[in-house]
């Protein structure tokens, strides 16, 4: 806590059209000049988490990035400059941060974030945004997040897509969404992948937002925000607590860090990457079942509903039992993953994915949207 329990004249002139949001005045201010956040990765969405939680009067930032700053970062990483090329990107975005609030106090973690350091530091900060880009880290982050019982707002990006989640303490974690790394054969090289850096500032300045609606006491439930920058799309999915989950379920088999488990892939990257796309709509998948080489159709729902309707040719893999019968998934040609709305299809969409199924997409709106836009004779329920 800070000593002074009241803003001074500075502070209200300097956070004036902050204060007087709804839900945040004098005291929502203080709890952000008291908060302690740990920012992982001083990259591409690390720029504007930062100085956005600068901007806002967030007190406290830790910088964990072991990296120095390349020409080639400059496109997206917005925090540094010509000036800092070849400093250590955690001293040249305090350096940046500082100009901004005079007041921040900045901690500088130069060796990154480790397996080593990774629960002293999170039990030093009240709450860990990650923005780093490779599964390692974020695995360990969401890992160490749990054991220490801290919020963890995660972002990632791809070429214009990206996404954020939010995991609170004891309501659900990344691996409840994600359970294992990816394996590295999944995982594209560096030079396949590529980022548009204004698509790191919408999905940093999304993260940032998230940080501070947590602070600020508003967030109560994890969630998923998708966004499709090319296609203008976002979406928003609430999840939910996997009793299985290895690490934060009811037998968790993850109970403290081991350097093992944390092994980087061949290449740091996002996502797996994948020609598909991660939603399809009901008419393109009406013209794609209908036509030569049609995806092979999995309806992840439960048995009672699969009875009340179905789309023809659909085959029934209920949720639940996905991970047991990842054998009945074809690898080699097109997936396509339904359910009633597209909220369970979308957490198996990403699950197939992290398992390194590349071509399988989710049904947009579910069966729902196909009885409504596609086949009026499909009940709906
Ligand atoms: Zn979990």
């Amino acid at each position: 806590m800070s000593a002074d329990p009241r803003l001074s004249d500075h502070e209200r002139a300097l956070y004036a059209r902050q204060i007087r949001l709804p839900g945040v005045g004098e005291a929502g201010q203080l709890r952000l000049r008291d908060a302690k956040v740990l920012i992982l990765g001083a990259g591409g969405l690390g720029s504007p988490v930062g100085l956005y939680l600068a901007a806002a009067g967030v007190g406290h930032l830790g910088i964990a990035d072991p990296d120095k700053v390349e020409v080639s970062n400059l496109h997206r990483q917005i925090v540094h400059g010509f000036d800092t090329l070849g400093l250590p990107k955690t001293i040249s975005a305090a350096e940046a941060l500082g100009e901004i609030n005079p007041g921040l106090k900045v901690a500088l973690h130069p060796e990154g974030f480790t397996v080593e350091n990774a629960a002293a530091l999170v039990a030093r900060y009240d709450l860990v945004v990650d923005g780093t880009d490779n599964f390692a880290t974020r695995f360990l982050a969401a890992d160490a997040c749990v054991l220490g019982g801290r919020p963890l707002v995660h972002g990632s990006v791809l070429r214009d897509s990206g996404q954020v989640g939010v995991f609170l303490p004891k309501s659900g974690c990344y691996r409840c969404l994600y359970p294992a790394i990816p394996d590295a054969a999944s995982v594209p090289t560096c030079a396949d992948a590529g980022v548009f850096g204004a698509t790191c500032g919408v999905i940093g300045s999304w993260m940032a937002s998230e940080v501070i609606a947590i602070l600020l006491g508003r967030r109560t439930a994890p969630r998923l925000l998708l966004v499709d920058v090319a296609a203008g799309s976002t979406r928003l999915l609430a999840l939910s607590a996997d009793p299985a989950c290895p690490a934060c379920g009811k037998a968790p088999s993850i109970r403290s860090l081991e350097k093992t488990a944390y092994a980087p892939p061949a290449c740091p990257t996002p996502f797996p990457m994948s020609a598909a796309p991660l939603e399809i709509t009901v008419e393109e998948a009406s013209r794609l079942l209908a036509g030569p080489t049609p995806p092979v159709l999995i309806d992840v729902r439960e048995p009672d509903e699969f009875a009340v309707c179905r789309i023809e040719g659909a085959r029934l893999v209920p949720m639940n039992t996905v991970a047991a019968r990842l054998a009945e998934i074809p690898q080699d040609r097109p997936v396509l993953v339904q359910c009633h709305h597209g909220g369970r299809s979308m957490k198996v969409t990403q699950f197939l994915r992290a398992k390194g199924f590349a071509q399988v997409s989710n049904l947009q709106g579910g069966i729902e949207a196909w009885s409504l836009r596609v086949d009026p004779k499909v009940p709906r329920y």
